[in-house]
């Protein structure tokens, strides 16, 4: 879809700093993380939200949120996970996305914003 962002970053058109991709997902750091390692799992086709989605993009989707559970886990010392959706309200970019935003300490998850100075860094423990 010509005017969408998320199309842009999946064509390349707009950079990103891309985590894991194959044909029907790709999945980059947030620019403006919740916490660091804050990453986006967006779906190739644009759809706008889930109610739109098949069965089998859904369920490739997350077989991949499995996926970078283990490498959020592994690579960033992460203890739990916010799998979150924004449907109804709050969704700014309509194209379907789920944030997975690492937690690193019990109990004082309240939704806070890090810095975006070190996404290199933490790009590269995620991919190397
Ligand atoms: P939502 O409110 O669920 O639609 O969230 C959209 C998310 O996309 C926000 O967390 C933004 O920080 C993120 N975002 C917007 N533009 C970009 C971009 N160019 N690269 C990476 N993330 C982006
Ligand atoms: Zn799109």
């Amino acid at each position: 879809m010509e005017d969408c962002i998320f199309c842009k970053i999946i064509k390349g058109d707009i950079p990103s700093k891309t985590v894991f991709e194959d044909d029907v997902v790709k999945v980059f750091l947030d620019v403006n993380p919740n916490t660091e390692g804050h990453m986006l799992v967006v779906p190739k086709k644009h759809i706008t939200d889930f109610t739109e989605m098949d069965d089998e993009t859904l369920t490739h989707i997350h077989h991949v949120i499995k996926d970078m559970k283990e490498l959020i886990y592994d690579k960033l010392g992460a203890i739990g996970l916010k799998i979150v959706n924004n449907y109804g309200c709050e969704q700014l970019v309509k194209h379907y996305h789920v944030h997975l935003i690492p937690v690193y300490k019990e109990g004082t998850f309240e939704y806070p914003y890090v810095s975006s100075d070190n996404l290199d860094e933490i790009l590269d423990k995620l991919t190397k």
